[in-house]
């Protein structure tokens, strides 16, 4: 059968403030020892009260511009919550329902075709702790780094309009691109300052309905996505052509191999109880 394939991105990219996104410590932590860019506020101490980066919020409203998004002039941060050994709180502040920008596009070009990509949301949030996971022969056990906890972290949510794996490369280094020349972010991937999740499944061409969505995560490089997403579409179309069903999932990316490997099951969505952050008041943007 001819398949098309629907593919969207997620972009998280650290933001090239001077301090963190609630507190003064310095977000330049890249180089620095473990565990040397903290204080009570990133290390998610009970009492402790966070401040707004004004900087943070006027790089996100910038990218958003840049985007071709609507500023919403009304925004709040909200806590997801979830418990993990990397999130300090056992919440992140984010944005849920009132994200800072919403519904832009971003133009790019796939073989001599000019084409409009749909951007959903642009929010702020915070980056969690960094988690090492080391093995050795008698035993295996994790570092935490808190330095990158509560560095300034914005989302650039796509919409499904990118068809190919080059269409969503092309997408990636026409953001990244964006977000250097207007100074909000180096977009170094290999440092994990620009992250990038895809969503891809497949659908019979012609038909209106999405196929079960697949996540894939660890890319850490333009190449490591476009390969990533040529072998799930590659996955995904073996599987439907043999009749069988594509469970909902995330899948991670391994270079080594070539290949995603099953994550977990997607089957059920995560309840974060997102609630709004009653710590921060809500923003106000001036026109
Ligand atoms: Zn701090």
């Amino acid at each position: 059968m001819d398949y098309e394939t629907v593919i969207g991105l997620e972009v998280h990219a650290q933001l090239l403030t001077r301090s963190k996104m609630f507190c003064a410590c310095s977000a330049e932590y890249q180089n620095a020892p473990p565990n040397t860019h903290v204080c009570p506020v990133c290390l998610g101490m009970p009492g402790v009260l966070p401040v707004i980066n004004q900087r943070a919020v006027e790089y996100t409203v910038m990218t958003g511009l840049a985007l071709n998004c609507s500023v919403n002039l009304h925004s709040k941060f909200d806590r997801k919550n979830y418990p993990y050994p990397d999130l300090m709180k056992g919440y992140q502040i984010s944005q849920y329902d009132q994200p800072l920008c919403v519904g832009g596009w971003l133009q790019i070009e796939v073989d001599g075709h000019e084409k409009r990509a749909g951007i959903t949301r642009v929010h702020l949030e915070e980056d969690t702790a960094k988690l090492t996971h080391r093995l050795t022969q008698v035993e295996t056990y994790s570092l935490v780094d808190v330095n990158r906890s509560g560095v300034p972290l914005m989302e650039i949510v796509g919409e499904p309009d990118l068809r190919s794996p080059e269409e969503a490369r092309q997408y990636l280094i026409k953001l990244r691109r964006i977000l250097q020349y207007i100074g909000v972010s180096t977009g170094n991937m290999e440092e994990g300052s620009f992250r990038c999740d895809a969503n891809i499944s497949l659908r019979p061409r012609g038909s209106q309905e999405l196929g079960a969505k697949v996540e894939v995560k660890n890319m850490n490089s333009f190449r490591a996505v476009f390969r990533a997403l040529e072998f799930e579409e590659q996955r995904q179309r073996q599987l439907l052509d043999a009749g069988q069903r594509i469970p909902q999932e995330t899948r991670g990316w391994v270079e080594e191999l070539g290949e995603t490997v099953s994550q977990r099951s997607k089957e059920f969505a995560h309840d974060y109880r997102y609630f709004p952050e009653p710590d921060l008041t809500p923003m106000e943007c001036a026109p």
